[in-house]
């Protein structure tokens, strides 16, 4: 070997090889891993079923409801949930929370389209839904695509009705209307955010009268007939509801190769999934663990389920008094990894990305040591300390990773929930999965990064 050569091995950064670093036995175990996955992504579309099915999960692991005057042992694990949109997960460890917690927080909640408070209008001879995006979408993904509802509905007399339609191919589903390609000369020459406003994305949901009477809007009458027959709702129940519509088709695998998956929903259950099972498989760690999944991180984090408010604070310092510590001390001393999705480089897309610090699919979990905007705005930009503290425990447990900004500087920017957390003064950084189409109807993302991202949590655990 040449002196350059062997230098060069020795100091410089190896090249990334993709897939290629993973043995057999590692890919076939990621495939296995990721069947988990897909069959929690198709169960898991709004926050609220992200929560029931990670807590029957979660039940089924010997997790129980916390009491907050309960007095817990080493190794008790217990759950908890706030709102039925966000849920934690605990195992206690030995030393309890005297060395503060080892957090993993991941979002539940993901881009789509909610109905407005009074949705419903006939229109030449169709029944129509007005809504409002939730999230950050390029409008035009969302057209003329199958649409499932989900949600839930409160009657006047306070019942609760859920609502789910349209995932199962045997079921209706429904689409907001396009203009065809013929017709629409002038609008292909806008900017995409003039050629498709908010106020377009109106989903089609009927198109036969309830009779032949001379009464107005007959069509918008018979929706409500099947809805009420059916939930027992008026028309009026839409303005104490929460109905959003996602995209009605299941998660599937992706190339010929099967390597990659693509579905809705991947930012960012793709890093809530791989929290929730890196705890489940933690038994007695060192110090206690928690695992977060919250709501409300695409529209920042705001409202009394979203990482901004104090539910997951309080739940610290609860476990904190049981042991018989501050809560402000527990904070202090706990590490937490933010899990969060990054943007894979896309070779279609190459003038977006700076090559040298962008993630790419197969190459492990995406550490982001910041995100936000411009000259590093809206961000926690994680310590050099906790840097090698985290590239350490990676390294120890044999997690391939490596470092991401989203896209070039400048270029825009995004926000994770780290710096809420870092707003707590605990030690966070942003460690998730690197994706190829964020926030479109259909996402894709690695197998193996999948497994990563498992291994990752599992390292922080123990
Ligand atoms: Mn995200
Ligand atoms: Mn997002």
């Amino acid at each position: 070997m040449s002196n350059a050569k062997e230098l060069k091995e020795k100091l410089m950064m190896k090249e990334r090889r993709g897939a290629a670093d993973y043995s057999a036995e590692v890919l076939k175990e990621a495939d296995a891993y990721c069947e988990g996955y897909k069959r929690f992504l198709d169960h898991a579309r709004t926050e609220r079923e992200a929560v029931a099915t990670v807590r029957k999960m979660a039940q089924e692991k010997g997790f129980v409801e916390f009491d907050p005057d309960h007095r817990y042992q080493p190794g008790d694990r217990v759950y908890i949930v706030n709102r039925e949109k966000a849920i934690g997960l605990a195992v206690i460890g030995k030393n309890g929370t005297a060395d503060g917690v080892r957090l993993a927080i991941a979002h539940i909640d993901s881009p789509r389209i909610d109905l407005k408070p009074n949705p419903l209008y006939e229109s030449n001879g169709m029944a129509l839904f007005k809504t409002h995006y939730y999230g950050g979408i390029k409008k035009y993904q969302w057209t003329a695509i199958p649409l499932a509802l989900h949600g839930r509905v409160v009657k006047l007399d306070g019942t609760a009705v859920d609502i789910h339609i349209g995932d199962d191919p045997k079921d209706e589903c429904f689409l907001i209307t396009d203009l065809l390609p013929h017709l629409d000369k002038e609008r292909v020459t806008q900017t995409m955010g003039k050629a498709f406003t908010g106020e377009d994305l109106n989903i089609l949901i009927g198109s036969r009268p309830y009779d032949d009477s001379d009464e107005k809007d007959l069509i918008a009458l018979n929706v409500m007939r099947i809805l009420n027959e059916r939930y027992g709702i008026e028309e009026d129940d839409f303005l104490s509801a929460e109905l959003n519509f996602c995209p009605a088709y299941p998660t599937r695998d992706v190339g010929f190769d099967r390597s990659m998956i693509g579905g809705y929903g991947h930012d960012d259950k793709c890093c809530a999934y791989p929290s929730v099972t890196a705890i489940f498989d933690t038994e007695l760690p060192e110090s206690t663990c928690i695992t977060y999944l919250t709501d409300k991180e695409e529209t920042g984090s705001d409202g009394n389920t979203g990482m901004q408010s104090d539910f997951l604070r309080y739940f610290i310092y609860d476990l904190a008094k049981a042991d018989g510590n501050e809560g402000y001390r527990v904070l202090s001393r706990s590490k937490c990894l933010s899990a969060d999705v990054n943007a894979a480089f896309d070779p279609t897309f190459s003038s977006a990305y700076e090559q040298k610090n962008c993630s790419y699919i197969n190459e492990g979990v995406v550490i982001s040591k910041y995100t936000g905007h411009g000259g590093k705005y809206d961000t926690s930009d994680a310590s050099a300390e906790f840097m090698g503290e985290i590239r350490f425990m990676l390294e120890k447990n044999g997690v391939k990773w490596q470092i991401g900004e989203l896209g070039k500087v400048d270029i825009g920017g995004g926000g994770t929930i780290a710096k809420y957390v870092a707003n707590m003064n605990v030690d966070v950084v942003d460690l998730g999965v690197a994706v190829l189409c964020m926030h479109a109807p259909f996402e894709v993302i690695s197998k193996a990064d999948m497994l990563m991202a498992h291994k990752a949590f599992y390292g922080l655990f123990n």
